[in-house]
């Protein structure tokens, strides 16, 4: 098991490899020796001095994770380690005994006076593994006794462990092999370019609702985006702050992603758009986030997408409509509240310029919130209703929807009968395959086919839960635009007003 980027709010505080308990809880750093906490066994120090220093904030943790690590009968542990091989099972085993132990400390944490946070989430869920039989130390210890001492790491990463010399000579070949298709890193560098970008953020002591993610400046003119981060980075004008580092440009594509991948996904639609309007020239321009959720706004929040305003001299005005059930749970302001609206403060520039960004947020399906304005506007309780001019889903998984009942299918007839051109992205190849797979089913008309995203995160992430693998946000693009089959309507709901004419001419 590894330990890739961990990237929650906490990460300002903690690196990966302090959450692994294979550098300082305290500092960070990684002597000869290492202490271990001797009561949890979880997490390790690099001193007295740094450990003396932190029992107060340690000591509730602490005796959570000592706690929750006991709670498994021996007979189930023995049924999940001992009787059962296939590794499938256990990464199911695994997530259910992980979800439990955070349910317990949600539970017993308030009543000693405390509050789970996500770093005793990230403790449990990243917790090292053996990455072949999937071992935590704590099983280890209660299946061969007590005196079993701690899981063996890579030296090289600190973020892969193994149980036995065995399992680690099992694993060693896999560690170290390209981590994916066409990606040339390996799981060890992966591990090591974790550690260092949260190092990156951990001694900066950045708190990312502080961070400006985003450069300084407005252009001038127009310019087509380069192809690659590389290049973007190469641009001084885009460092942010001027004295950035690899580590810290790979960690504000995160957010960057969001604008970035808008901006090309317009790109390609203007470049097929023969006679339509193109999307890059407007003055004014309304975005549809559909299906959002926290990625859009929990580290940004409409921050992000001014890049978009900076990019696109013309545009004095952007719209964004966050729509989607999961939207308004996920609004969490910079002081960590929750909000129902957000709040933008212009950079100089934008204020200079006299640009703005407009927003609503409505926390329901898209095909209802718009048959909604449809049917208000037609009976004069609301404005006029405007298809945006361009919808964006971000690493939904729609096409893991099995067969075609799914809350995508009718949102997505409507975005494709309506013209509206839509960019989908997604987390892994996998998904972006069967989400094309979904697109084609409902009549979408691809303009760009998926591909892997110029504009993706570089923050990679571990998969939870599993074994191995890792995710990108934004990692695979595609995007439609238009019906591809004139003489087929939607079968749903909507087609009552989007499709009369079609409609009157079939049953006529
Ligand atoms: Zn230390
Ligand atoms: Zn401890
Ligand atoms: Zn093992
Ligand atoms: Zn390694
Ligand atoms: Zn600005």
């Amino acid at each position: 098991m590894n330990g890739v980027s961990i990237f929650t709010v906490d990460q300002a505080k903690l690196t990966s490899l302090a959450l692994l308990g294979t550098a300082c809880l305290t500092c960070s750093k990684i002597p000869d020796e290492l202490k271990r906490c001797p009561v949890c066994k979880a997490v390790s120090y690099c001193s007295d001095t740094c450990q003396i220093g932190d029992f107060e904030s340690h000591f509730m943790t602490c005796s959570m994770l000592t706690v929750v690590s006991m709670l498994l009968p021996l007979e189930d542990r023995q049924y999940i380690f001992e009787k059962r091989r296939v590794p499938y099972d256990l990464e199911i085993d695994i997530s259910l005994i992980c979800q439990g132990n955070i349910r317990t400390m949600q539970m017993a944490l308030p009543k000693v006076g405390g509050e789970l946070t996500s770093i005793h989430c990230d403790l449990v869920n990243y917790k090292p593994r053996c990455a072949v039989c999937l071992c935590s130390a704590d099983d280890k210890r209660a299946l061969e006794g007590p005196e079993y001492p701690h899981l063996l790491h890579c030296s090289e990463c600190r973020a892969a462990f193994a149980c036995s010399e065995d399992h680690r000579a099992q694993y060693l070949n896999e560690h170290c092999q390209q981590l994916e298709r066409n990606e040339s890193f390996t799981e060890c560098e992966m591990n090591k370019r974790a550690f260092e970008d949260s190092l990156e953020i951990v001694t900066r002591g950045w708190t990312l609702s502080e961070t400006l993610w985003f450069p300084m400046r407005h252009k001038s003119e127009y310019a087509p985006l380069p192809p690659s981060w590389a290049e973007w980075f190469a641009d001084p004008s885009n460092l942010c702050p001027p004295d950035s580092s690899a580590a810290l440009n790979r960690v504000r594509t995160k957010q960057l992603s969001i604008p970035m991948t808008v901006l090309y996904g317009m790109e390609h639609f203007d470049g097929a758009a023969g006679d339509l309007p193109l999307l890059s020239s407007r003055t004014e321009l309304e975005i549809a986030v559909v299906g959002a959720s926290d990625f859009e706004l929990r580290f940004g929040g409409l921050t992000v997408f001014e890049e978009i305003l900076h990019c696109l001299p013309s545009l004095r005005r952007l719209t964004l409509r966050f729509i989607g059930p999961g939207v308004v749970r996920k609004l969490v302001g910079s002081d960590g509240e929750d909000r129902e609206t957000l709040e933008w403060v212009p950079c100089a520039f934008c204020k200079e310029k006299g640009v703005e960004i407009l927003h609503t947020i409505h926390p329901e399906l898209f095909h209802n919130h718009a048959e909604e304005c449809i049917a208000k506007a037609a009976t004069g309780d609301g404005p006029a209703f405007r298809w945006p001019d361009i919808a964006v889903t971000f690493n939904s998984g729609m096409g893991l929807a099995v067969g075609m009942k799914s809350e995508w299918s009718p949102t997505l007839e409507m975005l494709a009968k309506n013209g509206v051109p839509t960019i989908c992205t997604s987390f892994l190849e996998r998904e972006a395959e069967e989400d094309d797979n979904f697109l084609r089913r409902h009549h979408c008309n691809v303009v760009f086919r998926f591909h892997k995203n110029p504009w993706r995160s570089e923050a990679v992430a571990k998969m939870l839960y599993t074994r191995k693998g890792f995710f990108s946000y934004n990692n695979f693009v595609q995007g439609f635009r238009g019906w591809s089959d004139s003489s087929y309507f939607p079968r749903w709901d909507v087609r009552n007003f989007l499709a009369r004419d079609s409609r009157d001419e079939y049953y006529g």
